[in-house]
């Protein structure tokens, strides 16, 4: 199939057009670059030995995507490119909403104008909200997010479901992640965030390349057995197998489907960072800080559906995670 992936320069993006291209689909790469390097494009081909195309646009851009749509006959969109910083979410609503949902929206009209039906949709498991209970379950209502970031994944669930209510020979695939970690195995892709990173693992990746003097923990009063947040971590190798997976199962079938990627397993603050000292034979130093806010104690997966729908199962361990993600961050 050709592939349009939005944000393919972007840290989950890039792993999946890897992972496409090794089946044989040809990939075309859309991505602002507003948080993504160019040389992710090079490093892509550096692994697979094919060059995606790409184009430096803003998926706002409807005149720019119109070009790209004319250009290749894409068979299939799967969209990452959004703004994703929780806490930046919450000092700047409008920009978030105004990113992400004009985003999906033209997408989904350019789409329509080429006939293109099969849409794969980079959603989180943060839809849940803090009201269900772990694990989390497809069927629960996902109604409710904790920030304006995934309140932006919230509506454009509903936005993509109302579009398939009324375009019966539409497929859409929402995907749930979980907490992807880890790099690629060459070390060339990986999660490589702009300034002071905000999520856990490229945090410790600094603090154990000396760049940053330790790990501030978020709370250790939570109601779990030690007191630090329990979340499901995935390799993202693995959750870029996850789409493409979504992608064969949105071939030739119709409808909306929300699935979970996540391992179905609870992992602590403490366990990770333990973990990545074990696996890499690095101190990282820590400290108790307070809480984060919107932060939830815990929750994780219910794996089944992506077993049962997609054929779909995380192989990785958390060692693999933690040994990839420091062989990516000692060279970042
Ligand atoms: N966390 C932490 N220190 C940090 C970054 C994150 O203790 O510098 C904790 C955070 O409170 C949460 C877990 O690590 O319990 C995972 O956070 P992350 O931002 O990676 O993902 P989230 O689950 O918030 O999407």
């Amino acid at each position: 199939m050709n592939v349009l992936v939005t944000g393919g320069a972007g840290y989950i993006g890039s792993h999946t057009a890897v992972e496409l291209i090794h089946a044989g689909h040809k990939v075309i790469v859309a991505d602002d670059l507003s948080n993504a390097k160019a040389e992710v494009i090079d490093r892509i081909e550096t692994i697979t030995g094919t060059r995606p195309a790409f184009y430096p646009i803003d998926c706002k851009d409807k005149a720019a995507l119109d070009a790209v749509f004319a250009e290749h006959k894409i068979d299939a969109v799967i969209h990452f490119a959004a703004f994703k910083a929780v806490g930046e979410s919450v000092q700047k609503p409008l920009a978030y909403y105004r990113n992400n949902l004009d985003s999906a929206l033209t997408l989904l009209e350019v789409m329509e104008k080429f006939g293109c039906r099969k849409f794969i949709f980079s959603s989180s498991a943060t839809v849940y909200g803090p009201d269900n209970p772990y694990p989390y379950k497809e069927e629960m209502p996902a109604v409710k997010s904790t920030s304006p970031y995934g309140q932006t994944k919230v509506m454009i669930e509903r936005i993509i479901a109302d579009y398939v209510a009324a375009n019966p020979d539409f497929c859409a695939v929402l995907l749930r992640y979980f907490n992807p970690i880890g790099a690629h195995e060459s070390g060339l892709l990986g999660d490589d965030p702009n300034g002071i990173p905000n999520n856990l693992m490229p945090y410790i990746g600094r603090v154990a390349a000396g760049k940053l003097e330790k790990l501030t923990i978020f709370g250790n009063d939570y109601p779990t057995p030690d007191g630090t947040c329990r979340r499901d971590y995935l390799h993202v190798v693995d959750l870029a197998v996850g789409h493409l997976k979504a992608l064969e199962f949105a071939k030739d079938k119709t409808g909306v489907e929300a699935v979970n990627l996540g391992t179905g397993n609870g992992v602590s603050v403490l366990e990770l960072v333990s973990a990545f000292q074990d696996a890499n034979n690095i101190k990282i130093p820590y400290v108790f800080g307070p809480r984060r806010d919107g932060d939830l104690p815990a929750f994780w997966a219910d794996a089944e559906k992506a077993k049962t729908l997609l054929g779909w199962e995380a192989q990785y361990s958390v060692e693999d995670m933690c040994r990839s993600a420091w062989n990516f961050a000692k060279n970042a």
